[in-house]
């Protein structure tokens, strides 16, 4: 029998490669899929190319099923995995069974036969629908764009830098249906599932009679596997979804589509740590597909690209329908009154909201910290409400009348009096949403004592499935006059009566340890500010307001011009001169365990391991630190940075440290509970 090497999921604390050799009746194609016998279990797995092992045949075992009703996985997607395997320093066997679907794990060769029969059939009496809507005729700017873009080469990445409301949706449409027409196929990424039915209408209605799938977390297991399998089938033209999406197998993928490139939701935060934007770029290179990156406030690593000439960069500087963007107001707030009672809000604030209700328009207030308050205090000794299974406070919800862990999720009703002196006057310290809602409502009570109309948009109050729904279907129907939220109102959605968009607190990124942190303020800010006057008539009025306490900061000088091309400036020379990226290649190494002095010596015994191997003289590796909230669920977390100006270097040196870890790990003496390299890590 012919032996082949078949690649499965295989725990790599187990220490075994993540390919293994099986015997099989037949000789079968690269990328086939197959049922293999793995200890007592039989798992999925697929046969990958590589040598014959050193195991004799007669230790081998049979394979148990050969799914071959579906066609291979080809030789891009074989690529694609392999690369990323090796890139981000996890086990390939494990990367590539871990991005199929998981229903596609349970089937066994009859079950999934008849999955594919059900869905040609599907697919065979859906396919007709009404006419196609017309593109629209584009702006002049717009066209401008296309013609340039018409005009790149395929092998250039394409940089979209286009402010909100400047139409990006165009051209990927224009960039999808010239894709379409030429017989391939379209992959759309955007940072999350709350966007995609939005897009997802877009598409289908300019693209009426194509088939067009979505991918991502939140469908079921049977949804997965269908969206999947018609995008592996060639049947699905256009694919739409979320980071998991850059795995799926598109045999005749011409484009690939990154909406809003710069948002931290492409990189995946736990298993393989890869980023989907980044694989996007390198997976149009290898089915020599044209890929498209899209945001307001790209990335400063892909606008570095564009500024040395790897990527083209396009430019869409105007709103559509010549609506001007927000005018910026900066709320000095050195200069407010001390006095305010605790309020959120100052008077010049306040009352510029209160205008807009007056003339029936809506505002935007946003704050990033949900609940009522980060924390409860007892003035007489000096108690806090902190979890006593993380290093960090729990919140107040009001609501519930709960302190609630963050990091956890331990959660108490709230005590009556101070847990250690019996004071009854604990009181909440700082604002949450919540609180903010409470204040909104007080503070803008009419002469009659009715408050305006609040919707509250966050974490807890879109828990269950249908409410965001509901409360943005508010928001729409001008029921609602004030909108108050975390960052998460501030991200797509198309408001047409919001005329005001107010920042509450932003300044605690100013001064973040994460270098990273005023590239997520800015781009945070600018897309909150791009919530406010979208429609044409109501922009004249638009205005987005910040209170800070450090108006003079370059980057709230940037944001009063909406320059971004400035900002970006600023940053990329402190990058450079800091030796940070993109200037600098980073890889995290993390440990958990039980004792911070376990997870310290983990990573100690890494560092002392370093000097010795490939690629060392060009990399750095710093001192282990705590994370910055160190311990969660009674887990301590270290972390140590490595960082190299070389690339391949740093690629070299991973490549022989991962393995030389896992040593460590088995050898016992450290009792880590876990650890992981992050490469291009986001947070610091
Ligand atoms: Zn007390
Ligand atoms: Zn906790």
């Amino acid at each position: 029998m012919p032996r082949l090497q078949v690649a499965v999921d295989t725990p790599q604390h187990a220490g075994l490669d993540t390919t293994l050799d099986y015997l099989s009746e037949q000789p079968l194609a690269l990328g086939t899929l197959v049922r293999a016998p793995l200890g007592k279990r039989e798992v999925l797995g697929i046969v990958w190319p590589g040598g014959a092992g050193e195991v004799p045949d007669q230790d081998l075992k049979p394979l148990v099923a050969v799914l071959d009703t579906l066609p291979a996985l080809d030789a891009a997607w074989q690529s694609l995995v392999t690369f990323a395997s090796g890139y981000y320093q996890r086990g390939l066997g494990e990367l590539a069974l871990s991005v199929l679907p998981p229903e596609l794990h349970k089937l066994d060769a009859s079950q999934l036969a008849l999955r594919l029969r059900k869905l040609h059939k599907a697919m065979a009496t859906t396919a007709d629908a009404g006419p196609a809507e017309a593109p629209l005729s584009p702006s002049p700017e717009q066209a401008a764009v296309l013609a340039d873009l018409d005009a790149t080469p395929a092998a250039t990445p394409v940089l979209l830098h286009g402010v909100t409301g400047s139409g990006k949706t165009e051209v990927y449409l224009h960039a999808a249906a010239q894709t379409l027409a030429a017989g391939r196929q379209a992959l759309v990424l955007v940072p999350e599932i709350n966007l995609t039915p939005q897009l997802e209408a877009r598409f289908a209605a300019r693209f009426a009679g194509r088939r067009i799938v979505s991918l991502h977390s939140a469908l079921t297991p049977a949804q997965r596997l269908r969206s999947w399998l018609a995008a592996h089938l060639g049947l699905a033209d256009l694919v739409l979804g979320t980071r998991l999406a850059i795995f799926t197998p598109m045999p005749r993928l011409g484009l690939i589509v990154v909406d809003e490139e710069h948002d931290p939701s492409y990189k995946q935060q736990e298993g393989a740590r890869y980023s989907a934007r980044d694989l996007a770029v390198y997976r149009a290179r290898l089915q020599d597909a044209r890929v498209l990156l899209g945001s307001a406030t790209p990335s400063l690593e892909s606008w570095q690209r564009a500024n040395e000439g790897r990527y083209r960069r396009l430019e869409l500087p105007s709103r559509i329908g010549g609506a001007l963007l927000p005018r910026v107001r900066l709320v000095d707030m050195n200069q407010q009154p001390k006095d305010r009672g605790g309020a959120a809000l100052s008077p010049p604030l306040l009352e510029a909201i209160r205008q807009r209700i007056a003339r029936g328009e809506q505002s935007l207030v946003f704050l990033n910290r949900r609940g009522y308050a980060p924390v409860l205090h007892c003035a007489d000794c000096g108690w806090k409400s902190g979890c006593p299974h993380c290093s960090a406070w729990r919140v107040f919800h009001k609501l519930d009348r709960t302190l609630r862990c963050h990091h956890c999720g331990f959660t108490e009703r709230v005590p009556r009096a101070c847990p250690e002196c019996g004071n009854l006057d604990i009181a909440p310290i700082g604002r949450g949403t919540e609180r903010l809602e409470e204040q909104i409502g007080q503070l803008l009570a009419d002469a009659q004592g009715v408050p305006p109309r609040i919707a509250r948009i966050d974490a807890d109050s879109t828990r269950l499935k249908g409410s965001l729904e509901a409360q943005l279907g508010a928001v729409h129907a001008g029921e609602v006059d004030v909108l108050v939220g975390t960052q998460m109102v501030t991200k797509g959605h198309d408001f047409r009566r919001i005329t005001l968009v107010a920042a509450v607190n932003p300044d605690s990124a100013l001064f973040s340890s994460d270098f990273r942190a005023p590239e997520r303020l800015f781009g945070l800010l600018m897309q909150a500010a791009g919530r406010a006057g979208r429609s044409a008539e109501h922009a004249q009025a638009a205005e987005m307001w910040v209170q800070t306490w450090h108006p003079q900061h370059p980057l709230y000088a940037a944001l009063r011009q909406h320059d971004f091309a400035a900002f970006a400036e600023g940053q990329l020379k402190e990058r450079e001169s800091a030796g940070l990226p993109p200037f600098a290649h980073l890889a995290m190494l993390r440990a958990d365990a039980k004792q911070a002095e376990a997870a310290q010596d983990f990573l100690q015994a890494a560092a002392d391991l370093a000097p010795a191997l490939p690629g060392a003289d060009q990399v750095s590796v710093y001192a282990p630190v705590p994370l910055p909230v160190a311990r969660v669920a009674g887990v301590e977390r270290m972390q140590m940075l490595v960082e190299s100006a070389s690339r391949p270097a740093l690629q070299h040196f991973l490549a022989a440290w991962a393995p030389a870890l896992h040593g460590l790990r088995r050898s016992g003496a450290r009792k880590v509970l876990r650890w992981a390299i992050d490469v291009d890590p986001l947070a610091i």
